[in-house]
């Protein structure tokens, strides 16, 4: 019969909520503040999103366990373009939205129709989006719920502003920043189509004169200048003549329009075809010679000028070009005796580099895409390893990657040169669907995250933080280095107004990276404790810094001294985050601007101490998408499968930074997995272990090893692994003991199964919490386990003698099946036959050698011979070598344990297979030692016997 997990769920849910089970106060305990980012209620939650959040949880289960007090809150992040733009497709009638909405999340019509009122689109998916957390079993401290248009919220933001500009860093200025024409709002990550952050580089112009106009080219290597041969301009593109702050120049019309966002001045006089400019010559700008424009078609308009600069000694663009283009010219053309002019010199590569990469690659013409790789080959080799030659005038002798800044300036100051900054990356869209540019933001507000010391500050924040998993940390190396002023503000959307600059709101990756702060304030909010109105910089200043007394405080905002002292005590419990979870793609911006503003705002105690990233959710394989038709509404997923099933199946199927695989398949698995747990937790009768035999001490160990692996995993938030270890890693071990136990006729084992079970429950616990609550009740236990102890490993419960005991059994039991299965006779008796005193005392020396590194063979015989107590080697040479591969085909961990315990009475505890041998193959066993002299042993099988390795005899 199908389990009711909806009914199970909302049983467990509906007591942890009476319990107030998740409602974290200050309190004597050790504490860990776990966040994770608030989600914008832009659109309904599919299974995706429910990984960082499952995650969190799990994580935040785990600790309270551990017996910390943890506070796990969560909040609604109202502020920008993410709602404002699902608000305007909505309005503009986005029939892809609309559709979703309608077909795929059910949304009714009538809600639909308030769409266009971004605030109306925020309050229905947040209590879409709590729903569907709180179904989802995430055990979160609801009383500091909040959204970022809340008044209280927005004197906070207020305050963080205010904070970062009395510190100089934000600042007023122009800066470049990515640009959507059409909303005439700065664009980041998050306001684009696809999430992609525009990037951008800026490019030297290279001015060329051609009569009374300036032919500008775009370079990213001003050095190839002294290296032009020609430049390549495209016959069918029709280029501008335009006046540049009144210079005259000849570009595409896509350059004219990214240069006007650059703040340029440009009036439009005319055109000019590109077939005119062919075969027509210009001026290099350094000195008076000139060079012919030839055709090329590799030209784009919407790539630099439209125009190229043609070095072909060091650009395969180039170089391939001209091959191209002398192809078509007629014997004795003028233009077959350009050559290549060579200008650096590179260690690996000859005169001309690019001809070498080009005939390398097998480039077979200008269309080639292999023209790329080539590019940024030798683009690197000859900046990092190339030296100027003597034809480059004062830059000879010089590394390109010295060179090049000088080269720049001296451009600049002679006025050959110009910049362009332009997009790296396009095409970027906006949410609106309008393609981005680079601008020019002049007078605006910016965060001035390109300030070196505050760039310093953030970097050892870093270094002090645990990052999880550890290889993303040099990601956040990069971003702090990178990163430049950005700017802070927009014109459009929800949020908190500039408190100097009303016209502007702050924007939404700027007013989401302290809020962590504000959870400690909400809860007195809710309560209605304190009020926007009463609050004011010191109120800010005193609680979260420290500044000031408390007493003027509650002068000033008329709060109660005692609530301020409240509020001040429990940040001060509560902060700094211990750990902040995500999702990758915000490495880039929101979680190291997190580290950046906490620099900036808090005292070096109050820093983040750690960093947990996780990558998305496929389905089935793929990514999720609405074309792809595999979307799968989180909500509608529990109603389907259950809330536990679905936590699992995330959880399982990946490991941190992987994309988790969530598939149906994978969930069924799990469902079945959890039922037939949960059947044996109904089936067991408490009891105490009495008497142990050598199976329980066994099966006690191994349980010890499981709790402490799984500890160990879940601290390193290896998730899937200790996940794995709860629900599958056991069940061989408990198929043993059952075994061993059904052999021996055992009626007293009830007091171990519940031990086994009770902790396998109580580690499930964290990950399908519901569930597990169901199992512990099942097991007689009265309280939640929620709030139970996690399960405690003592290494010195861990008994390594029954480990090794059990091993010798598992191993000759499967020996034994195996030769029946090579002979396949039907055994009448089997014989067992442990080794020689001797051999035991030369495996430990073996066996301690090995340890000590000692492999070779012939040292180890010499040694073994010359000790009376071993020298029996002699007799049998074979043994060394058949004992070092024993040895080595075991683990480490395994050699050390034996190492450890040193002798062990094989014939004692091979009587234990009497039992099993008996149940399995109906025969009944002996066991002799090689050296009895009264041994049945008619094959001579006894002397073939090793330690660990009883000789076995079939009849
Ligand atoms: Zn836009």
């Amino acid at each position: 019969m199908e389990l009711d997990w909806l009914g199970i769920e909302k049983k467990w849910r509906q007591r942890w909520i009476e319990a107030k089970q998740f409602e974290a106060d200050p309190n004597k305990k050790e504490k860990k503040f776990i966040t994770v980012a608030y989600p914008y209620p832009n659109s309904p939650q599919h299974i995706g999103h429910g990984r960082t959040y499952t995650i969190a949880d799990v994580h935040a289960r785990f600790y309270r366990m551990k017996g910390y007090n943890v506070l796990f809150p969560m909040g609604f992040h109202y502020t920008g373009t993410p709602i404002l733009g699902m608000a305007k497709r909505v309005e503009a009638g986005d029939s892809e939205i609309i559709d979703g909405l309608k077909n795929i999340y059910h949304v009714p019509d009538k809600d639909i129709k308030t769409f266009s009122e971004p605030i109306k689109i925020a309050n229905y998916f947040h209590e879409e989006i709590k729903a569907g957390m709180i179904e989802m079993g995430y055990s979160i401290d609801w009383r500091r719920e909040f959204t970022t248009i809340d008044p209280v919220y927005q004197k906070f933001i207020e305050w963080q502003i205010n904070t970062l500009k009395e510190k100089n860093l934000i600042i007023q200025g122009s800066h470049p920043v990515g640009w959507c024409p059409k909303d005439q709002n700065p664009v980041s990550q998050h306001d684009t189509l696809g999430d992609v952050e525009p990037d951008f580089t800026e490019y030297i112009l290279i001015k060329f004169m051609f009569s009374d106009y300036i032919i500008p080219t775009a370079t990213l290597r001003p050095e190839t200048l002294f290296g032009v041969t020609n430049l390549w301009v495209n016959p069918d593109i029709n280029y501008k003549k335009v006046t540049v702050d009144g210079e005259k120049w000849i570009l595409s019309a896509e350059c004219a329009r990214k240069l006007e966002f650059l703040d340029r001045k440009i009036s439009y006089d005319g055109e000019i075809l590109g077939s005119e400019l062919v075969g027509k010559e210009v001026t290099v700008p350094h000195k008076n010679k000139k060079i012919p424009m030839l055709e090329a078609s590799f030209v784009k308009s919407n790539t630099g000028t439209g125009l190229v600069m043609s070095v072909p000694a060091h650009a395969p663009f180039d170089y391939q070009a001209l091959l191209d283009f002398k192809k078509d010219q007629p014997q004795g053309s003028e233009y077959q005796l350009i050559r290549p002019i060579s200008i650096i010199q590179t260690e690996g590569y000859g005169e001309f580099p690019a001809k070498e990469a080009v005939e390398r690659l097998s480039i077979k013409d200008q269309n080639d895409p292999k023209l790329e790789q080539a590019t940024e080959e030798i683009y690197g080799k000859e900046f990092y390893g190339g030296v100027l030659k003597q034809n480059t005038e004062q830059f000879a002798g010089k590394k390109v990657s010295e060179a090049k800044d000088a080269i720049k300036k001296w451009l600049a100051e002679k006025k050959y040169s110009d910049v362009l900054l332009e997009l790296t990356n396009s095409p970027v869209r906006c949410r609106c669907g309008a393609e981005c540019v680079v601008k020019i933001l002049t007078n605006q507000w910016f965060l001035n995250y390109g300030d070196k010391s505050w760039k310093e500050k953030a970097t050892r924040c870093l270094d002090k933080m645990s990052i999880l998993p550890p290889e993303i940390r040099p990601e956040f190396n990069y971003v702090i280095g990178w990163l430049r002023e950005r700017a802070c503000a927009r014109q459009h959307g929800l949020g908190t107004k500039l408190p100097w600059d009303k016209d502007w709101i702050v924007e939404s990756l700027s007013d989401s990276v302290i809020y962590m702060a504000y959870y400690i304030i909400a809860k007195f909010v809710n309560e209605g404790k304190i009020s926007a109105d009463s609050l004011s910089k010191e109120f800010f200043d005193c609680v979260f810094l420290g500044i000031g007394s408390v007493v003027k405080v509650a002068e000033v905002t008329k709060i109660p001294k005692a609530i301020v002292d409240e509020i001040k005590n429990e940040f001060s419990y509560f902060y700094p985050v211990d750990s902040r979870h995500s999702g990758r793609d915000l490495v880039p911006n929101h979680l190291t601007f997190f580290i950046l503003n906490h620099v900036a705002v808090f005292p070096e105690e109050k820093w983040p101490c750690e960093i947990v990233v996780n990558g998305s959710v496929l389905m089935d394989g793929k990514k999720m998408s609405k074309s792809m038709g595999n979307i799968i509404p989180l909500r509608q997923a529990i109603r389907d499968y259950g809330a536990d099933p679905i936590r699992l199946a995330i959880i399982i199927s990946a490991e941190l930074l992987q994309d988790a695989d969530f598939n149906l398949e994978s969930v069924r698995g799990i469902k079945n997995k959890l039922v037939s747990l949960l059947e044996e937790c109904s089936k067991i009768k408490p009891g105490k272990p009495t008497n142990l035999q050598a199976e329980d001490k066994w099966i006690l160990s191994k349980l010890q090893s499981l709790i402490s692996n799984v500890s160990t995993s879940i601290e390193k938030m290896r998730l899937r692994e200790a996940l794995h270890y709860v629900l599958y890693e056991f069940d061989s071990d408990i198929q043993w003991y059952q075994k061993r136990v059904n052999a021996k006729n055992r009626a007293d084992i009830t007091g171990i199964l519940q031990e086994v079970l009770s902790t396998r429950v109580a580690m499930l616990s964290p990950f399908a919490p519901h569930i597990a609550e169901e199992m512990w009740e099942k097991l007689g236990n009265t309280d939640s386990v929620s709030k139970a102890t996690w399960p405690s490993s003592v290494d010195n419960k861990i008994d390594i003698a029954s480990i090794q005991s059990e091993n010798l059994l598992k191993s000759t039991m499967e020996d034994i099946k195996n030769i029946l299965k090579v002979t396949k006779i039907t055994p009448r008796r089997i014989i067992i036959y442990t080794s020689d005193s001797w051999k035991i005392k030369a495996y430990q020396k073996i066996l301690a050698n090995i340890i000590k590194g000692e492999l070779n063979i012939g040292v180890l015989m010499k040694s073994l011979i010359a000790d009376k107590e071993t020298e029996l080697v002699k007799k049998d040479p074979d043994f060394v070598k058949k004992t070092v591969n024993d040895i080595l085909s075991e683990p480490a961990a395994a050699r050390e344990a034996k190492a450890k315990i040193g002798l062990v009475d094989e014939k004692k505890i091979l009587s234990e297979l009497d039992s099993l041998v008996q149940k399995d193959f109906g025969v009944t066993i002996q066991v002799f030692s090689e050296s009895d002299p009264e041994k049945y042993d008619p094959k001579n099988k006894a002397r073939t016997a090793r330690p660990f390795k009883p000789a076995i005899l079939i009849e």
